[in-house]
């Protein structure tokens, strides 16, 4: 057998269409700009996904307790945050096509190039040059040099002939009320993060939930942010959803909470089955951490567009608890009864995208096989965020298998998410499952009904395409135990 692993995004973005995972939105009017929708597969995943962040953060940890924030927040959470003033990329136009791209991420993209090139010393100093371009003030012009020096042409239209480099503040920005004037002093935002709506309710949990020191407070949310370069697919969108956790610590011990956060969080993106090789720790530099961070790290997964992050773990020191409390007023402090001391916590967050968090499934599970001449596609999906679970097919349309194949489907429905399926071949139908990545089909023949006591089904297993043949009776039992004991390939 042949196995031909995923190589180009374009790959993923044809089947998530096709088989219903993830759409363009507003497709028929010709789409809308890194916003997607998800369909009736990429639903039950994306909630299966975020249904085992949800369990592993909340329900496995006592001092982890859950919050759903609003979107719309007091337009002075923005200003507290940082995001008003700081919350910018620096884009450039091609002035022959207009189109708009990140200033960074074209020198990125040259270097990158270089690479491929083998031009790795030429590469190492751009690289280096890079990462030293001025923070604020001096990084619009600092890139526009770097642009202009290295030649580097507009990706699509080859032009060189770049406009400045300008700071794009990356917040969407409505009218709010009857009332609102419109101007920028009553503007509220769609928040870009999910985090200050943990931040603002730090006091509110704190006094209800009855937590001490350290405790966390989880949420999933959308987040919008109106991104520059919007390509990628789910990787970059303008309306995404984010899973997000503040750990909230005594200062002195956030480095420690720091390291095992991180270590832990790697360690979820291994038990959902992403493969180890696929996944690593990316720290950033000193001199490359956000304004409110002392120390972070990506957790990043090689997709078909190379290492990305997909997940965010940061030491956020005090910075928000204070900027809200400066802002607002508003004490966020925290009295240890113990220690008989007052302090403001610090923070460890950890963040990651549930889209970026489908993404990596499906690239990571997508297999081509060649079998015997025969080649299929298949989704090598951990059988617990499996869309569908069990596929339930009679072998002909025969009323005694196809009775026996509704009652199974009745009997496992209040467990699974099961599919029952009576239309073409028994091969088509074990196709289209592995092509939604159905770990389970179950088929009902006559050899199962018709012989001797108990009747008999065939299970067949998606990932190696064995079949077993299994008493009805024991069902539950053989597809617990294959789920429990699945492991990536
Ligand atoms: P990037 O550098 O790729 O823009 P970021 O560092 O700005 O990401 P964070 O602000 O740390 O991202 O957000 C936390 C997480 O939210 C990221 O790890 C990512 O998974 C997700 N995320 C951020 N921006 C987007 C987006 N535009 N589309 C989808 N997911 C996103």
């Amino acid at each position: 057998m042949s196995v031909t692993e995923l190589e180009n995004l374009d790959t993923i973005v044809s089947l998530a269409k096709a088989r219903g995972f993830i759409y363009q939105s507003s497709e028929i009017y010709g789409g809308l700009g890194a916003v997607y929708d998800y369909g009736p597969l990429g639903t039950e995943l994306k909630r299966n996904i975020r249904d085992h962040w949800w369990k592993v953060m909340t329900q496995y940890h006592d001092n982890i307790v859950g919050l759903d924030a609003s979107i719309f927040m007091h337009p002075k959470v923005w200003e507290a945050s940082g995001h008003v003033e700081g919350f910018n990329d620096p884009m450039i136009d091609d002035k022959q096509s207009n189109k708009r791209y990140r200033a960074d991420m074209l020198v990125e993209e040259h270097i990158a190039k270089l690479r491929k090139d083998g031009k790795e010393e030429e590469a190492d100093e751009l690289q280096e040059l890079l990462d030293t371009t001025g923070k604020r003030e001096g990084l619009c012009k600092d890139l526009h040099k770097l642009i202009i020096e290295n030649e580097i042409r507009a990706p699509e239209s080859g032009a060189f002939d770049w406009t400045d480099v300008r700071q794009f503040n990356l917040m969407f920005k409505t009218q709010f009320g009857a009332t609102s004037s419109g101007d920028d002093d009553d503007a509220v935002y769609l928040r870009p993060e999910t985090a200050q709506g943990i931040f603002v309710n730090f006091k509110n949990v704190m006094d209800t939930a009855r937590q001490k020191i350290p405790f966390g407070i989880a949420q999933v949310g959308k987040a919008f942010r109106n991104e520059v370069v919007a390509r990628q697919f789910v990787f970059r969108m303008r309306e995404f959803e984010q899973m997000e956790m503040q750990y909230f610590v005594e200062p002195g011990t956030d480095e420690e909470n720091y390291e095992k956060w991180l270590s832990k969080r790697l360690d979820w993106h291994k038990e959902l089955g992403i493969r180890e090789h696929k996944l690593r720790t990316h720290p950033h530099p000193e001199d490359k951490l956000a304004h409110y961070a002392v120390s972070a790290a990506d957790i990043q997964y090689e997709y078909p567009i190379g290492w990305q992050e997909v997940e965010g773990v940061h030491n956020r020191t005090d910075f928000d608890l204070s900027q809200h409390h400066e802002y607002s007023g508003k004490k966020l402090e925290y009295y240890d009864q113990k220690k008989q001391k007052r302090y403001t916590p610090y923070v460890i967050e950890t963040s990651i995208g549930l889209d970026r968090a489908v993404m990596m499934v499906l690239c990571d599970a997508y297999r081509e096989e060649e079998v015997d001449g025969d080649s299929r596609t298949v989704l090598k999906l951990n059988p617990k965020i499996a869309p569908t679970k069990i596929g339930i097919f009679p072998l002909i349309k025969k009323d005694k298998l196809q009775d026996l194949a509704h009652k199974i489907e009745h009997d496992l429905r209040e467990d699974y998410n099961v599919l029952y399926d009576e239309s073409g071949s028994i091969g088509k139908r074990y196709r289209r499952q592995d092509e939604a990545g159905t770990p389970f089909c179950i088929t009902v023949d006559f050899d199962g009904v018709e012989s001797e006591g108990e009747d008999t089904v065939t299970i067949r297993y998606r990932d190696d395409m064995t079949q077993d043949r299994v008493p009805v009776s024991r069902l539950r039992e053989v597809i617990g135990e294959k789920m429990r004991s699945w492991k990536p390939e």
